[in-house]
């Protein structure tokens, strides 16, 4: 077999193929709402041998709730406990020891195995703050994932980072107004199609759909812009990445 160099038409094609190849051009960051930010998404993130695949810049469920005045004066929420590292043990609002207990395994709905370790209460007997804690009948347990935590420490850290928050915040300008659009008025909100490949190609319609709809509404403007000649490349873009595949391959009749 002969080895030549790539043309610059192939080259994009195989990046267009295989986003994450090392040959290509390596993604810096993945930004995403809280919906992706799992701690299996995090740790793929973080990717095996110590190479970084990408950052993901997403805040986890409870990261607004956590800045909020009410969250940090709840006393009965564990991430505001002293935590004793040597006795491995949280001090809970009424100065009991919530101490180590046993590990747990937990699957979620994707089938990810998630590693718990187990703490309970010393003793609940009597405490007026009881109510307020727990609604267990014996000692207040708590459920605690370290690696998870550990992720959630990290994301927290990335998103008080000042360039990083401002790229997250772009992301809602730019990506959720396609989506409102897509979703809202163009009432696209759940693929006819199953399996990837045929996924790709049903939104790379819905997309064109939507490019072209945005060129239309900026020629009414009469004038060429820098965001018409933008918008002209995006629906070049989508049209080649609907229809790649279909080129790529033989005709078969
Ligand atoms: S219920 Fe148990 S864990 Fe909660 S504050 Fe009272 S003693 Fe502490």
């Amino acid at each position: 077999m002969i080895n030549r160099k790539k043309t610059k038409k192939e080259k994009k094609n195989f990046a267009l193929k295989n986003p994450n190849s090392p040959k290509e051009k390596k993604l810096k960051y993945v930004i995403a709402d809280a919906g992706y930010a799992s701690e299996e998404n995090y740790l793929y993130a973080i990717g095996e041998e110590k190479e970084p695949r990408f950052e993901l810049l997403a805040p986890y469920q409870t990261y607004l709730k956590e800045q909020s005045k009410k969250f940090k004066k709840d006393l009965s929420k564990v991430q505001n406990w002293k935590y004793i590292e040597e006795d491995d043990c949280f001090i809970c609002p009424n100065n009991r020891k919530v101490v180590f207990k046993y590990y747990q395994k937990r699957k979620n709905a994707s089938g990810y195995i998630q590693d718990l370790k187990v703490y309970e209460c010393e003793d609940c007997t009597d405490c007026p703050l009881k109510n307020g804690c727990t609604k267990a009948k014996g000692n207040r347990r708590v459920y605690w994932n370290t690696i998870y935590e550990e992720m959630k420490a990290k994301a927290k850290a990335a998103l008080g980072d000042e360039q990083k928050a401002a790229l997250y915040a772009k992301r809602k300008v730019d990506v959720e107004s396609v989506f409102g659009n897509i979703k809202g008025n163009l009432r696209f909100t759940r693929f006819l199609l199953r399996g990837l490949h045929k996924v790709r190609t049903e939104f790379g319609i819905v997309a064109m759909a939507h490019n072209i709809l945005k060129r239309a509404a900026n020629s009414q403007t009469n004038f060429k812009n820098k965001e018409t000649e933008r918008m002209e490349k995006l629906i070049v873009f989508s049209i080649r990445s609907v229809f790649m595949d279909f080129l790529d391959k033989p005709m078969i009749f």
